[in-house]
């Protein structure tokens, strides 16, 4: 029988989507290692890896053991008065390769609420310290957090409709977006939106929230680690929480373990998701310090007041501890060099073509930028139409394709991102 896509139409919500007038879905029936296979036949090289969450393949079978295992003993339980194994083992792994500071891990179910839960945090944290009136955040335009009311605050404000929900969400702070870009030294000035901000404001600061090194959702942009240690060096001055939102940059995509990484940089929260899975089964976690978790239990309350019904699912934590176990291998160094030298390779053709603005390259990811917004109709059909998955938005044709990706299928997305372009 076939995916009935007139009730999908019809009656279903996508990401970002219009039900009276939305653009036609792509039935998928199955995905294996980079390829994403269509109801018709069509397979499709993955470019995106579902947003940015696939690391090792799509039906990997040493993922699809562990769940199956999982499977057998319990499939979740609740996380109030009970534990389990995979999540003890998780949470370790977690304290073990973040920074060395960052000891205690919150288990949530996606990004948003995992940005939710570290805004939430750095909040009680000011009221254990007495000082209640620190509870807003500084963030960076271009910014992009998650959709929820207390991350979409955080959100760029023009790219995340702050208008259409002004009176709803919490006003908050926005420095000036990074211009100095990756590799090289700070721009004169670069840091003096924020400056000035966190000057003016750190008495009603409780935190700074960033997705360091990479800009994603808000524009996919590449900026200079200077910014970081900027931006690090104010918070301690200033005595506002860091928080680095990395649930897109984790685990490996910038070519290092963490965006943050890149800087060397301690930050006092971190957020995960996305990649957290190797992009099986929604989960997200926040980790925070020491001095952080003593804090929010010194508040009023004495607890973290949070608890999502799913937290820690067994599942879940299952095969992100496969994912992460593949990740500690440490093939997705080369893997990722290997990407990166190869978009470095092949990319940059595009920066001739009278359409395009700027082409970058990181890690994992290649991004060609048009000086307009692309025809989202047009070049969706396009690119299935060369057999490949990539979902542009705004003015980015960008992907972030799986860590396993041959070379040969990496040179066909990488042509069908040029020929896009062309056609722009
Ligand atoms: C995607 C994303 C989120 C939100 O995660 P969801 O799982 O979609 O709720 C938050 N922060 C960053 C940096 C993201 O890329």
């Amino acid at each position: 029988m076939n995916i009935d896509l007139e009730f999908d139409r019809n009656h279903i919500w996508h990401p970002y989507t219009s039900t009276t007038d939305p653009l036609p879905c792509f039935p998928v029936v199955a995905a294996e290692g980079v390829h994403i296979k269509l109801e018709d036949g069509t397979t499709l090289i993955d470019g995106m890896s579902s947003w940015w969450s696939v690391l090792h393949g799509y039906n990997h079978p040493e993922l699809n053991t562990a769940l199956q295992q999982q499977l057998d003993k319990v499939a979740h339980v609740m996380f109030g008065g009970l534990t389990h194994q995979p999540a003890v083992d998780l949470c370790k792994t977690l304290v073990n390769l973040t920074p060395p500071n960052l000891t205690k891990v919150f288990l949530s179910d996606s990004g948003s609420v995992a940005v939710e839960v570290a805004m939430k945090m750095a909040i009680q944290y000011w009221h254990g310290k007495q000082r209640p009136h620190k509870q807003r955040f500084l963030s960076l335009e271009r910014g992009y957090h998650g959709d929820t009311i207390g991350a979409m605050s955080v959100c760029d404000p023009i790219t995340g409709m702050h208008s259409l929900f002004s009176d709803t969400l919490s006003q908050q702070f926005f420095a000036k977006a990074p211009q100095s870009p990756y590799g090289q030294p700070l721009l004169e000035g670069d840091l003096d939106s924020f400056e000035s901000l966190i000057k003016q404001h750190h008495d009603e600061l409780a935190a700074v929230i960033l997705e360091p090194i990479v800009q994603g959702a808000g524009g996919m942009r590449f900026y200079s680690a200077d910014y970081l240690t900027g931006v690090e060096r104010l918070c301690r001055q200033y005595q506002v929480l860091l928080i680095c939102d990395e649930i897109a940059t984790g685990l490996g995509r910038t070519g290092t373990w963490f965006g943050l990484d890149h800087a060397n940089i301690t930050p006092d929260i971190i957020t995960l998701g996305k990649t957290l899975t190797g992009g099986y089964i929604t989960l997200a976690a926040t980790l925070c310090s020491d001095d952080i978790a003593t804090g929010i239990c010194d508040s009023k309350a004495g607890v973290f007041m949070h608890g999502p019904t799913y937290m820690g699912n067994p599942l879940a934590c299952a095969v992100a501890n496969k994912s992460l176990e593949i990740l500690q291998r440490n093939e997705w160094q080369d893997q990722v060099r290997a990407i990166e030298s190869q978009l470095n390779r092949e990319l940059f053709e595009a920066q001739q073509l009278p359409s395009v603005k700027e082409v970058r390259v990181l890690g994992s990811i290649g991004v060609i930028e048009l000086h307009k917004p692309v025809d989202m109709a047009k070049l969706q059909q396009f690119f299935v139409e060369q057999g490949v998955w990539i979902r542009p938005f705004g003015r980015q044709i960008y992907i972030m394709p799986p860590y396993v990706i041959d070379s040969e299928s990496l040179s066909k997305l990488t042509r069908a991102m040029i020929s896009a372009a062309k056609m722009s």
